[in-house]
């Protein structure tokens, strides 16, 4: 199944404005005549209007959560097409909402419209298209988890980040290796792609609570600021973005804003700033005072998966000790183990 959400992919240039728009499904089955060629059923949905991605909103995963929940016995897989600027946060999100998934979900898009001569999007669709559909002998799926495909490479859903805004090659996934690459074949890295477990019913969530927030710490950062923020009242989740290996400075205003935030059952997630590795937060004294004021380790997560997991674990109705406990530990190949 073909789900379109909008983004450039399936964009036109507006000739008065020379701004990029969003445009109807049909142009793209117009601009990829290949999709004829499968000898798959292809099924497309489309979201009315089709949005930038930019515009993307938890109620539209919970919609998209929908979708793939209603067509779950009915399609092999699902190939979601999106921007890029904010497919990280939407595979993330969606590898939370779709727990246990035991079919594909591959997230894709394109650098340029499909309808311009250079345009990566072609060859992304129909990989895409061909990863979701693959299967053993067995007929089983080869990658039954949320992916995200773009330029050649397959990256599970909940490691990626759009990290370049001009290459074909936008996205990374700095703490896991790739699943897949498409070259002349498709090559799996079978031993990095998850195995769903099948005692377990696919559970579908569609609940989140956007109580959440992501604070970049700086040198110079203001006393003030941090107390405003540790106190904001509708604040459920923070996240630290932390220096290193997880690493804040030795101020002891800080320390005491973490403690109050704690103590009232707010969650504070340590995320390092690096793109590669993670937080050990019994690294450095500097990262040890933060431990023992109750600030739980987000270890090597990226900061889409952060923010989406907390999200949908507050939505989910957990107490903040659950919360913090679920944080910790790996749900959906989010952290290294
Ligand atoms: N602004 C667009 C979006 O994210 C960019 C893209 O599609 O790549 O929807």
């Amino acid at each position: 199944m073909l789900i379109y959400t909008g983004g450039t992919i399936g964009m036109i240039r507006n000739p008065e404005t020379g701004a990029l728009e969003t445009f109807n499904f049909d142009h793209l089955r117009k601009h990829v005549p290949e999709l004829n060629q499968f000898d798959y059923v292809i099924h497309s949905y489309q979201f009315d209007p089709p949005i930038d991605s930019s515009d993307m909103e938890p109620t539209l995963w919970a919609k998209l959560v929908k979708i793939i929940n209603y067509n779950y016995q009915n399609f092999d897989g699902f190939v979601i097409l999106h921007g890029t600027d904010t497919m990280a946060y939407t595979a993330s999100a969606l590898s939370f909402m779709l727990e246990n998934i035991a079919k594909p979900v591959i997230l894709t898009g394109s650098q340029l419209p499909i309808g311009v001569l250079r345009t990566d999007g072609k060859e992304n669709l129909i990989a895409s298209i061909e990863l979701a559909a693959a299967q053993d002998s067995d007929g089983n799926p080869l990658v039954p988890e949320v992916c995200v495909f773009f330029g050649q490479h397959l990256l599970r859903g909940n490691r990626t980040t759009k990290s370049n805004a001009e290459n074909f090659n936008a996205f990374s996934s700095y703490n896991c290796a790739e699943l897949a690459r498409t070259g002349i074949n498709i090559n799996y890295n079978y031993g990095n792609i998850r195995k769903p477990d099948l005692s377990k019913p696919f559970s579908p969530h569609f609940e989140y609570e956007n109580c959440v927030l992501a604070l970049t710490l700086f040198p110079g950062i203001r006393k003030d600021l941090i107390e405003h923020v540790f106190k904001l009242e509708n604040i459920r989740g923070i996240i630290l973005r932390t220096y290193g290996s997880g690493n804040a400075p030795r101020r002891q205003w800080l320390i005491d804003a973490i403690k109050k935030a704690t103590a009232s059952g707010k969650v504070v997630v340590n995320v390092t700033q690096c793109q590669c590795g993670g937080v050990e937060m019994g690294l450095y004294e500097t990262g040890l005072q933060l431990l023992s004021a109750g600030v739980v380790s987000g270890h090597d997560m990226t900061i889409e998966a952060a923010i989406t997991k907390l999200m949908v674990l507050f939505g989910r109705g957990y107490s903040a000790e659950e919360v913090r406990q679920l944080m910790n530990i790996s749900l959906a190949g989010e952290i290294t183990e």
